[in-house]
Formats: C-alpha cells, structure tokens, sequence
C-alpha cells in the first residue's frame, strides 16, 4: 500500500500515520521528521533547514525532492511506504508522479483531512512530541500517561519550537497557498480520499480504514 497524508499543520497526519504504519506494516516517511533529525546532527542539510523550518517556510522543492527518492528505495519501502507531509507543493507532486514512473509504482491513494483553522491552533499549542521515538502528544486530547513523559520509551517530551504562535501562523499561511492546491491536483487524478479530523483519534482511523478497505 502506498499513500499520501495531506492536510494543513496540526490537523493529525502524524497521529494518524503512526497508527496506520503499524496496522499495515509499512514505514511512515516524514519528511518532517528528516529536516528534524538533520537539524540535530547539524549536518549540510540541517544547518539550511533549521532557519527554513523557524520561519514556517518550505524547504527547497529539489533538495526535498532528492531526499524522498533516495529514501523510496530503501528495502523497507518494498511493500509500500506511508509519506506523511510529502509532497507540500504542486513541483513536489509532479516529481514524485516521475519518480514513481521510474520506480514503476503507482500510488494507492491520497488522504486529505481536515479540520476548522482554530482547533488546528489549539492542536499544535499542545502538541508533545518524543525526540527519541517519535510518539506525539497532546497535552489535553491525549495525555501522556506520566506528566511530560513517553509513554513508549520514557524521554522527556518536547515542545516544538515551530509551534509557537507566530510561526504556526506562517505556517498556516504557507499551507493555504503552496500545499492546498494539491487536493485539487489529486482530486482530478481521482486519487483523495477527504476525511473528517474534528473527530476522536479512533473514530479518524477507523474512518481512514473504512476508505482504504473500499
Ligand atoms: P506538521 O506535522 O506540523 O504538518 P511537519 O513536521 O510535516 O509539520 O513539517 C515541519 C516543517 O518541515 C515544515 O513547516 C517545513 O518547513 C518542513 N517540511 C516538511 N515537509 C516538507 C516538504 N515536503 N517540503 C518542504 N518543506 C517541508
Ligand atoms: P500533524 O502531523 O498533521 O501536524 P499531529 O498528528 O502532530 O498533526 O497532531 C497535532 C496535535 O493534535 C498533537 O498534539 C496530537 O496529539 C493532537 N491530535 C491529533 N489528532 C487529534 C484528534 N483527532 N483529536 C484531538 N487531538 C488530536
Ligand atoms: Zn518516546
């Protein structure tokens, strides 16, 4: 199975990626997550993402790029592979639909949730993440069991620090106008599915697997 997540900041695709990569066997790519990890080892990359990822802008298009189609052939994507805020732009959907020609894959379908702009800011001023594995949290809708710990592996959890309220705006504001024309984009290619993400965590899922089973 392979699958695109999209949808605006905060409004559960990682939440939702995590539970779904685990249902299905299949890894979630996060090209977020790859800007963070490159961050903290301060590598090339990471030195002109950081500033990139403070500013609530996007990372260039053929860097992003180049990361996506070295990490699609890695042996874990065999069986697919989950992309959780790829692709961001139209540039990005059109080389993706190249890459995926050459790698003679096709693509199973695109899920687009959605949410109202002011539960997305509540969503991301309470957003809880774990540096060391990844789980996310919130510190209303889905507490951790021990206060500002993980519940999988017991870091300390974090705050990230582009959801501050003046970078959650930019973002926002990038969102609307580089990344929302893509429903559109794969809504003609008959590829979205639109899903409803003001609901319980489980109800979303069962929600997205009610889509995929069809
Ligand atoms: P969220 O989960 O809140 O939607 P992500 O973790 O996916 O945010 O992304 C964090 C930041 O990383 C983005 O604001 C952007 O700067 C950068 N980024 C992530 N994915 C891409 C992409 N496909 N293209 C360009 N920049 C990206
Ligand atoms: P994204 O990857 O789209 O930026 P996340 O999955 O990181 O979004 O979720 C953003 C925040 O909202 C997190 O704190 C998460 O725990 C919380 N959250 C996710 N889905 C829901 C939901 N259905 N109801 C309430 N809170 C949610
Ligand atoms: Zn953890």
């Amino acid at each position: 199975m392979r699958l695109v997540f999209l949808g605006p900041p905060g409004v559960g695709k990682g939440t939702q990626a995590q539970l779904l990569c685990k249902k299905y066997s299949i890894p979630q790519i996060s090209t977020g997550d790859m800007f963070r990890a490159a961050i903290k080892e301060q590598t090339e990359l990471g030195k002109k993402a950081d500033a990139i990822l403070k500013a609530g802008k996007l990372v260039d298009d053929s860097i992003t790029l180049g990361l996506i189609k070295d990490r699609l052939q890695k042996s874990d994507c065999k069986n697919g592979y989950l992309l959780d805020g790829f692709p961001r732009t139209i540039p990005q959907a059109e080389g993706f639909g190249a890459l995926l020609k050459e790698l003679h894959q096709e693509l199973d379908g695109v899920i687009s949730i959605f949410v109202d702009e002011a539960v997305l800011i509540r969503r991301l001023s309470g957003r809880r993440s774990c540096p060391k594995c990844g789980k996310i949290f919130h510190l209303e809708s889905n507490p951790p069991k021990k206060k500002d710990h993980c519940d999988s592996c017991g870091e300390k959890l974090i705050f990230r620090n582009d959801d501050k309220p003046e970078t959650i705006h930019k973002r926002m504001e990038t969102y609307r106008t580089l990344t929302e024309p893509l429903i559109s984009y794969y809504k003609k290619k008959n590829l979205l599915f639109e899903i409803d993400g003001d609901q319980l965590i489980e109800k979303v899922f069962e929600d997205i697997v009610g889509v995929l089973k069809k």
